[in-house]
């Protein structure tokens, strides 16, 4: 069960899209001004569009106690061959059973018959709702302890996920909202997968180009991918995290799977980052899954245990260097 491949090197392969992102296309009427779930009874009044993904769009809502939230509208009649609904059913299903800090935060799901709707913990920094792409244009690139802070949270996440048996596939910037006071939340399962038996091995290729694992493009046909796929991304997220741009970028997404298939890629050599922290990105982007490690041995690298992970990240890290205390 192959999927096609994007054109682009930021949006996952399962859905039309860039290389780093997704590209919005929706048409059609604005949602309902309160969106009413009929079985419970609850209200949610409808707010301001947040952003649109590749098959849905997300509004700010009012829930039923005056919360904010974020609701993510799906059109059913997008929705439109029996793999797409099951798709969505998978998602669903498995970011149902997340309950983390660093994870978005489920909270109620319900239809009617326009549309599906997935009330969601709001992340929303002050005005706005970025995710950890806007923080990087931004920023160009994040200091070291923002990256061992921002890194921190997102292996306990990830530690989370496969203790959990799920294999998140789609680890990348635009997946990672920023939440109140610079928190971390990765959100989007929609290419989630579960693993049922020990030793179960994935075949589906699916990701987003510029993060996809080496033996997800080539080893469908041997080994498959399980977990160490998530250990990867994480590789490509930190090396953009200190650099400014992913490690295998290139204009052709062709050209991207050779550098990915060659492990080619270099730290440039104006940018100054340390030893510690090459050494981290260089075991997470390592061509053979059983060598990368795990989230318990990336803990124990010296990036992680010789300097104190950061408690907090200031605001004022939206447009500069902060400093950590
Ligand atoms: P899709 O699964 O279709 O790609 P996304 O989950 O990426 O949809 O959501 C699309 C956009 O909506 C995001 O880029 C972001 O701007 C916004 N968004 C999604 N979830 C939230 C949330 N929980 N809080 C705030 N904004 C969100």
């Amino acid at each position: 069960n192959t999927k096609t491949n994007a054109s682009n090197a930021n949006t996952n392969v399962n859905v039309n899209g860039n290389p780093n992102g997704n590209t919005p296309r929706h048409v059609g009427p604005p949602p309902p001004a309160t969106l009413f779930d009929k079985r419970t009874g609850s209200e949610y009044v409808t707010g301001k569009l947040l952003g649109e993904g590749g098959f849905a769009r997300c509004y700010q809502v009012t829930g039923p106690s005056g919360e904010p939230l974020a609701a993510k509208i799906i059109r059913k009649d997008s929705l439109k061959t029996q793999k797409q609904k099951a798709k969505l059913f998978a998602e669903i299903k498995i970011h149902q059973t997340m309950n983390h800090p660093a994870i978005v935060a489920f909270n109620h799901v319900f239809e009617d018959d326009e549309n599906v709707y997935i009330i969601l913990e709001l992340c929303e920094n002050g005005a706005s709702s970025w995710t950890m792409v806007e923080f990087l244009k931004t920023r160009k690139r994040l200091s070291e302890p923002e990256t061992r802070y921002y890194m921190h949270h997102l292996l306990n996440a990830v530690n989370y996920m496969h203790k959990n048996r799920v294999i998140h596939r789609d680890l990348k910037l635009g997946n990672m909202f920023l939440a109140k006071d610079m928190r971390l939340k990765i959100g989007d399962f929609g290419l989630a997968a579960l693993i049922t038996y020990d030793g179960e091995r994935k075949k589906t290729i699916c990701g987003t180009p510029n993060y996809i694992a080496p033996e997800v493009l080539f080893g469908a046909q041997h080994d498959g991918h399980s977990f160490e796929v998530d250990m990867w991304s994480l590789g490509v997220v930190m090396y953009t995290q200190l650099i400014g741009k992913p490690p295998f970028q290139t204009k052709e997404v062709k050209a991207i799977y050779k550098k990915i298939r060659d492990n080619n890629y270099e730290f440039p050599p104006q940018i100054s980052i340390s030893e510690s922290a090459k050494d981290v990105i260089n075991a997470l982007l390592n061509n053979k899954p059983e060598y990368r490690p795990s989230v318990e041995e990336v803990l124990q690298y010296p990036f992680f245990t010789k300097e104190p992970v950061p408690y907090s990240i200031p605001v004022s890290a939206l447009t500069s260097i902060p400093t950590i205390q």
